[in-house]
Formats: C-alpha cells, structure tokens, sequence
C-alpha cells in the first residue's frame, strides 16, 4: 500500500471512534479503522473498536489477540485493509508518545490516528511513526449524509 496516503474518514465513521474513546476513558481506546485504497487515498469505511488488554490501560494499550484476529476475519470477508490505527490519550495531547513510537508493529505501513480526550470537543490528529520520530499524516474528515 502507498504510503504516504490520505486518509478519508467520514463523519459517521469518526463519530463512532470518538464514542469508543468516551466509552473507554479513563482507560487508553484501541482500534482499528478498515476501508480501502484507491490511489493516494485510504477511504474508512468501518472502525472497529479493539480490547486494551494492557496491564495498566489508562497508560497503554495493547489490543487483545483474540479480538484482533476477528477483526481481521471481519475485514477480509468485507474486502476491507486496515487503513489506519487507532489508539485515545485520556489526559495528554494527541501526539505519539515515546512508547507509541517504540510498541508501533505496524512500521510505516500505517498512520496512526489519536484521539485526545483532555478537553471537550475531543481533538484529533494523524501521525506516520517512523522509528524514530513522526511527521503529521494527510487526512480528511468528510462532512456529509449517507457517507
Ligand atoms: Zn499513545
């Protein structure tokens, strides 16, 4: 897959990570978003929210095996990729942390999205993490019915 790409999340897709990250604070949400690639673009079709299994989840998150194994069954019988990953800080802005950088398995294939909860609306921004540092990712929220 390219990379860098643009990722495209559509509204009601956002809302529904976002509803995840309230749901889950004061622990860390983890998540993965799926859609496809279509040139340059990473469209999000569906967000699909993970199990934080790390030991202390409002520092970390670690995303339980077994729920990620039926993601990835779910994507592959939709046509579906992982367009993006998806992990919320409760108290801190919405940049990677050194443990973000250092715990990232998916190297520069992916952009991560974080959701930052420390102030109302909730904030967020898109990264591509390189070993060792990370520059802002391309994205759109796309407003909009029926998307
Ligand atoms: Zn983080």
């Amino acid at each position: 897959m390219p990379n860098p790409y643009r990722l495209i999340v559509p509204r009601a897709v956002y809302e529904t990570l976002i509803r995840h990250a309230r749901k889950d604070f004061p622990a860390e949400c983890c998540g993965l978003l799926a859609g496809r690639f279509d040139g340059a673009n990473a469209w999000a079709e569906q967000y699909f929210p993970l199990l934080n299994v790390a030991a202390d989840p409002t520092r970390r998150y670690q995303a339980d095996v077994r729920s990620l194994l039926a993601v990835h069954q779910a994507m592959r019988e939709s046509g579906w990729r992982e367009v993006a990953v998806v992990h919320s800080h409760p108290h801190s802005p919405p940049v990677p942390s050194r443990t973000d950088l250092a715990q990232n398995a998916y190297g520069d294939a992916l952009v991560h999205l974080i959701v930052s909860l420390r102030q109302d609306p909730p904030e967020v921004r898109v990264w591509r993490l390189l070993p060792d540092r990370f520059v802002p990712a391309d994205w759109t929220l796309l407003d909009g019915p029926g998307t």
